[in-house]
């Protein structure tokens, strides 16, 4: 089987110009030549006005269609664009994975009037004062699309709660109330409970929204050929939703409908639990190995390398684990600012691409850069994508025993001619390790692929060669 890699094709700061998809369709036989698999591209639907980064959704079924919100294309371009990049990706190749936002809602077209209990925003299971009757917006007309592919209309009793009150233009979290309204249980327990992310909840639990979401998930899947989706803000989402939403499209699209959920949370135990709960039916984002690469980012050598797995989900739950360096929300000025150092990204990079467990999603940022300034990282993630197609197979053995250089090899396997790889990596010091690569290898001449270290090793009678590495940088052997 050959290596997959999917790349998130968006970052936070793209401009406002309708040329994504135009952009991406542009570059599809470019990223299919590179080793790209698969995309993971941006929220596609009508947002609450035209520049938004599509995750303040307004009208799910409106994928730049209908004037709506003062404008008929997306940030990203028109459906007719969208539609056109999907088939071209195809062509070569390349699955396609949308980012569905099924969590909240932007303000509506007009408001109403219902009855609502505030709540303490660090415990939302906390009531602040009595039950109260508060104007939101939370009616939505859909003038421009009308009833085509839905005709179902948004009410304040779709939502669990919202986050203003337009008559005392008073901001807060306020819980809606009536019949079987509550906060979600299946969801993540920080802050009491949290269902409430944002903008107008969605109540999950309600029949009309569960149906009307999976009618969504059906038609959008079909209307724009998808293979897969990236689930977001799922910590905020009631499982059992999740759960039966990918059961209603796999039914329609077929059991390889790729899923994978950002679940953003740094602690494993909790994404263990939620893969269960969601009966291991999505993969999750590795947020756990995220955070790890941060602070060594920041520690330098003073973070113990032998560490670098430790807790995250590849070590448990390697089939479902994405491997990412950073993303949107991660990158430095958003909202979970947590990006990882330059200094660190290609040696992160090359570990995440080169492993044998997880599937390794590459940034848009890091490869294409922010802010419309090139990356400095896009040279050596090319040579690392070469390096992953062409050597990264076979058995993986660590060489996990210094707090300072770690490594692992590649044993190559026979479907891939010459493939097997040595890779090391340091935080600090210049070293060497003594590596196995296998009896059959022996007094083969081996050499560093990237160019970092400009020597050769000779593979002894034993199969092991001291391979060397430079202090914080990484290395990467093949046979010459
Ligand atoms: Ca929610």
């Amino acid at each position: 089987m050959e290596n997959k890699v999917m790349m998130q094709y968006f970052e936070w700061n793209l401009p406002n110009d309708g040329d994504l998809w135009n952009k991406l369709k542009a570059d599809a036989a470019h990223l299919q030549e590179i080793g790209i698999t698969a995309v993971w591209i941006p929220p596609a639907y009508k947002a609450d006005e035209q520049q938004d980064e599509g995750y303040a959704t307004y009208d799910f079924f409106d994928l730049g269609e209908f004037e709506q919100n003062n404008t008929t294309r997306t940030k990203y371009g028109t459906k007719e664009e969208l539609k056109q990049m999907i088939d071209e990706l195809h062509k070569h190749k390349i699955s396609v994975y949308l980012d569905a936002v099924m969590n909240h809602k932007a303000e509506g077209d007009y408001t109403e009037r219902f009855k609502v209990q505030e709540v303490d925003p660090r415990d939302r299971n906390v009531e602040i004062g009595e039950e109260l009757e508060i104007q939101a917006w939370t009616g939505y007309l859909f003038k421009g699309r009308g009833d085509k592919y839905s005709d179902f209309k948004w009410h304040w009793y779709h939502f669990s709660g919202v986050s203003f009150d337009d008559a005392q233009k008073k901001c807060g979290i306020f819980r809606i109330l009536g019949e079987n309204k509550y906060w979600s249980e299946g969801v993540d327990d920080e802050n009491g409970n949290y269902d409430f992310l944002l903008c107008n909840d969605l109540d999950l639990d309600h029949p009309e929204v569960i149906n009307e979401l999976n009618n969504w998930g059906v038609w959008v899947s079909n209307e724009l050929n998808l293979d897969g989706m990236r689930l977001d803000a799922i910590k905020h989402m009631e499982e059992k939703f999740i759960r039966q939403f990918l059961e209603k499209v796999r039914t329609e699209r077929g059991e390889n409908f790729y899923s994978v959920g950002e679940y953003w949370s740094d602690d494993l135990e909790t994404l263990d639990n939620y893969l269960k709960a969601v009966n291991h039916s999505t993969d999750l984002f590795d947020v756990p190995l995220h955070y790890n690469l941060y602070r060594a980012s920041r520690k330098g050598k003073h973070y113990d390398l032998r560490k670098i797995f430790h807790n995250t989900l590849i070590s448990l739950h390697p089939d479902r684990a994405v491997t990412f360096v950073d993303n949107h929300d991660s990158q430095a000025g958003s909202s979970l600012d947590s990006e990882i150092e330059d200094w660190f990204k290609p040696s992160v990079y090359a570990l995440i691409l080169l492993m044998e467990k997880g599937y390794p999603c590459i940034f848009y940022g890091d490869y294409y850069g922010v802010k419309e300034e090139k990356s400095i990282h896009r040279p050596i993630i090319d040579v690392l994508l070469d390096i992953r197609k062409k050597y990264a197979y076979g058995e993986q053995k660590n060489y996990f025993d210094d707090s300072s250089i770690i490594g692992f090899v590649r044993m190559g396997d026979e479907l891939h001619t010459g493939s097997g790889l040595v890779f090391l990596m340091s935080n600090g010091v210049d070293g060497k390790k003594t590596m196995n690569v296998g009896i059959e290898h022996k007094g083969q001449i081996w050499y560093d692929i990237t160019g970092n270290v400009n020597k050769t090793v000779t593979i002894d009678e034993d199969g092991n060669g001291d391979f060397l590495i430079e202090g914080s940088n990484f290395s990467v052997w093949v046979k010459s």
